[in-house]
This record gives C-alpha cells, sequence and structure tokens, in this order.
C-alpha cells in the first residue's frame, strides 16, 4: 500500500483541474504561482486514504475506552443529528433575534436543565473548555472580593486535584495552598483547619476527585469556607457521578464548571470544541460573561447590560454545536437522568471489585465513577507497561500516572455505557496481563505488538514527529 503522497507521478487520472477558473479578480501578489503541491488521484485512492487513517485510530465507536477523568462514554447518534440539524449548522452568529428565537430558547432552557441539576442560579455557556471555566471561575472570585474591597491572594487545592486547578489559580496569580489527603482519600481536614486564613480566596474541590472519591467532609469544608468569607469552587468534569443524584449547588459549593463534552454527550479527545460551562450563585451572576440569554415575556433575547460582567472569554456564544447535542442528550433523559449516574457508579465499583486483588487498590473504599488501581507490585513501569499491552486485547488504555499521589496508578473509568460482557472482558485481560508480567514479562515490555504503530520513544514521536508513516511498515511488502 502506497502512501497518498507517492502516488502522483503514475496517476493523472484524478481530479484537479488543468484550467484555473477563478472569477474574482485577487491581487497578484496572494496568487498562488506554482500549482498546489497535492496529490492528483482517483476517488477510490482518496476514500482508501482516508478510510486508513481513520483505522489508524482508537475512539469510543471501535472498542472501550476507559480513560479515568475524561469520561468517554458512548454518545448518541441522535444527539450528532440534532446538532447537524439545518436550522443550528448553518445559523449565522449575527442573525437578527427574530430570526433566532429557536436557538436561544434552546441555549435557555440548556441553561435552565442545568440549573436544575447542579443547583446554581445562573450559567455562562461561553468557556469552550473546562480550562477555561476555571480561569473564568478565578476571574469572577476576583472580581467579587474586588467589588469587597478585599485583597485574597491564596487558592486551597487539595493533592487530589486536577492540575487544571493549580494552574488555573497560578495563571491569576493566586498561590495555591496544597492540602494532602488522608487515609480516606478526603482532603485533610485538620490540615484544611489550620490552613484556612482571611487571604484565601477560594477553595478548589474536584469533587469526586481524581482517586474518584466523594469528599466526605464537602459540607463541612463549605461550611468553614464561608465562614472565613472564602468562595467555594467545584471542578464539575466529573458531573458523570452525580447527576440527580447530589447537587454541588446544595453542598455549600458557589460556582462549578461541567465539561458537557465529558458528561453530555459530545465526542471529545480528538482535539475538537469543546464547552466548559460555568455555573454560580445569584451574588455572582452579574459577573457573568455578556452577552447572556433572557427571556422576556414569552420573547428570548441577548443581554449586553451587565455592568459589572469580567467580559467576554471567547467570540459569540460559545460552542453552540455542543449546547445542542447536551440539551439534546439532557432532554432525551428527562427525569430519569439520575440513571446515567447510577449506571456509570455500579459500573466502576464492579470493576473495582473484581481487580482489586490483581492489583493495590490505593484507597479501599466504594468509589464514584471511576478507581484508581496501583500496579506497584509488578515493579517500576508496570502502568506504562499495562497499558501498551491492553491495546494488544482490543482495549484504550485507562489514564496512568496520573493521580500523581498513586504509585504506578491505573485510573479507570468506565462509564455507564458499556455493558457488563465488555467488563468482563476487560477483566478477563486485565488479568491475563497479570499472569503474562509474571511469566512473559518481555511480551508486555514490547507491546503493543499488534497496533499500526508498535512501542514508540515518546519523547523523540513529541519532539520529532515521523508524520509519513506508512501501512507498510507492519504488512508485509509485494515488492
Ligand atoms: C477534563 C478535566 C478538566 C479540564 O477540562 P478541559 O475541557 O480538558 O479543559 C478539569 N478538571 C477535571 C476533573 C477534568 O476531568
Amino acid at each position: 500500500m502506497k502512501i497518498i503522497f507517492e502516488h502522483e507521478e503514475e496517476n493523472n487520472t484524478g481530479h484537479l483541474q488543468e484550467e484555473e477558473d477563478v472569477s474574482i479578480e485577487l491581487p497578484s501578489d496572494i496568487v498562488r504561482k506554482e500549482p498546489l503541491p497535492i496529490p492528483n488521484v482517483n476517488e477510490v485512492d482518496v476514500v482508501r486514504h482516508y478510510t486508513n487513517l481513520s483505522r489508524m485510530n482508537f475512539g469510543v465507536d471501535i472498542g472501550f475506552y476507559p480513560l479515568g477523568s475524561c469520561t468517554m462514554k458512548y454518545n448518541p447518534k441522535v444527539n450528532e443529528d440534532a446538532a447537524r440539524a439545518e436550522g443550528f449548522s448553518n445559523l449565522h452568529p449575527l442573525s437578527p433575534e427574530e430570526c433566532t428565537q429557536g436557538s436561544l430558547k434552546l441555549m435557555w432552557e440548556l441553561k435552565e436543565y442545568l440549573k436544575d441539576i447542579t443547583g446554581m442560579d445562573d450559567f455562562s455557556l461561553q468557556p469552550s473548555a473546562g480550562a477555561q471555566s476555571e480561569l473564568l471561575g478565578v476571574m469572577i472570585a476576583k472580581a467579587h472580593f474586588r467589588s469587597k474591597g478585599e485583597k485574597r491572594t491564596k487558592a486551597i487545592i487539595p493533592d487530589s486535584a486536577h492540575g487544571t486547578n493549580p494552574a488555573t489559580a497560578s495563571i491569576c496569580k493566586l498561590e495555591t495552598i496544597t492540602i494532602p489527603s488522608d487515609s480516606r482519600g478526603n482532603m485533610d481536614i485538620g490540615r484544611y483547619k489550620e490552613l484556612l486564613s482571611p487571604e484565601v480566596a477560594l477553595v478548589m474541590l474536584t469533587n469526586p476527585n481524581t482517586l474518584g472519591l466523594f469528599d466526605e467532609n464537602t459540607t463541612e469544608i463549605s461550611h468553614l469556607a464561608h465562614k472565613n468569607g472564602t468562595l467555594m469552587y467545584c471542578d464539575g468534569a466529573n458531573m458523570n457521578a452525580l447527576l440527580g443524584i447530589t447537587r454541588p449547588g446544595d453542598q455549600g459549593f458557589d460556582m462549578i464548571h461541567l465539561n458537557l463534552h465529558k458528561t453530555f454527550s459530545t465526542p471529545h479527545g480528538g482535539g475538537g470544541p469543546g464547552a466548559g460551562v460555568l455555573g454560580v450563585k445569584s451574588f455572582l451572576a452579574e459577573y457573568l460573561p455578556i452577552p447572556q440569554v433572557v427571556k422576556r415575556d414569552s420573547r428570548y433575547s441577548l443581554d449586553y447590560a451587565s455592568k459589572k460582567s469580567v467580559g467576554r472569554v471567547r467570540s459569540f456564544y460559545g460552542n453552540f454545536g455542543m449546547h445542542v447535542r447536551a440539551y439534546s442528550y439532557i432532554h432525551s433523559w428527562g427525569t430519569q437522568i439520575r440513571k446515567v449516574s447510577e449506571h456509570a457508579v455500579l459500573n466502576a465499583n464492579y470493576l473495582q471489585g473484581l481487580l482489586k486483588d490483581t492489583f493495590d487498590l490505593a484507597y479501599d473504599r466504594r468509589c464514584a465513577h471511576e478507581f484508581v488501581l496501583s500496579s506497584r507490585r509488578f515493579g517500576e513501569k508496570s502502568a506504562l507497561n499495562i497499558a501498551k499491552r491492553l491495546m494488544d486485547y482490543g482495549f484504550h488504555p485507562p489514564t496512568i500516572y496520573f493521580p500523581l499521589i498513586v504509585p504506578e496508578a491505573l485510573m479507570i473509568e468506565p462509564t455507564e455505557t458499556e455493558s457488563k460482557e465488555t467488563l468482563d472482558r476487560f477483566v478477563l485481560a486485565l488479568k491475563k496481563i497479570a499472569s503474562e508480567l509474571k511469566e512473559h514479562p518481555e511480551i508486555v515490555k514490547q507491546a503493543p505488538l499488534s497496533t499500526p504503530v508498535g512501542r514508540l520513544d515518546e519523547v523523540a514521536a513529541a519532539r520529532r514527529p515521523n508524520l509519513r508513516w506508512r501501512p507498510s511498515q507492519r504488512q508485509t511488502k509485494v515488492e
């Protein structure tokens, strides 16, 4: 099999036009002098090129993808259909409000759904990622303290938080106070009490945390923070464990971001658009970005009036296609949405129960939507080797070496969309790999052996990527 750039010489039956048909007069300095250097090939070669490319990758539509913290659930195709509906996908963002009532209504109703799910009072749909929403949250916290004439310079973040939390605090010039986890995987409440001071602007809690554990002291942490004038920020990228079961707003959180591209059914992981919406309690709503979608009588409009708004965090209204998918997803579950989280938690605990004797369980507690195993009994680099070998069994590896507080960590998030049969096959594969590690460690160390690309030198692959990979490298050559 040839790579597409090798076809050019011998094959001139493709679709490139000889004559240029340019009907617009362009300034001569921007007109191309040489022909575009793309191969001139048959339609079938183009189709094969792209189909082969698509088969080199792994996606949730191909197999089980238990990448912890990322919620790689199956995304029902009906949500894709909704997002592609012509009225949504061809809408110009500057269309007049009289022509966009349906889309504005969708955004307004999505905010209502999210308020209901989280217990918050208002939402911004603007941020394009979880990390960007955290940035917005901390900007709002700073604006809040500025308006009160207070200067607070610190953020309390447990060591089991997602890395974006301290990164965001640092970008916003807040000093991070790291609180260790206790023996149950909660933020050490004793240390928290010692370190909470009038300088602390906010407590950023990922809940359930990256160990997949719900912090058992959440309400006490909130109570103490509020007594101190400190705001409570919830990293709610992990809302997959909580839907319809408990609401961060009721636990004392003042702000929360949700990753629509994780919990609410937008395909992600390929670098495509995301949506990290931010919810706030009413006393912070005036700081949200403009414009906000509002409803007056039965008309929807975009409101630019808020004088205290921190401004925009991106163009227009956010990634609208993600709003449509999330709306469609939540709407199709309706009042049954609790089942999503019940099954996500059940699947995670089922796997944890079947695997905790083959590997070490960092915190032996019932987990939420994910859990963290340690493969330390199999030695150094075992988590990496296990992850690579899983690919040979047709599974995407779990997240490894994260959270940092667990040595040789394997962070597994099965999500609710997987069947018991799939989970059982995954357990079988991991147990098989565990025995391979004892009996044939050399095989595991060379894995993956069956994927288009074998084990890479990860540093070199990142620094000097070889983008001219050819299928024949792992196929038998004819010539
Ligand atoms: C994914 C994730 C984030 C970051 O979200 P992005 O959309 O990737 O920026 C933050 N916190 C947690 C807990 C996450 O899982």
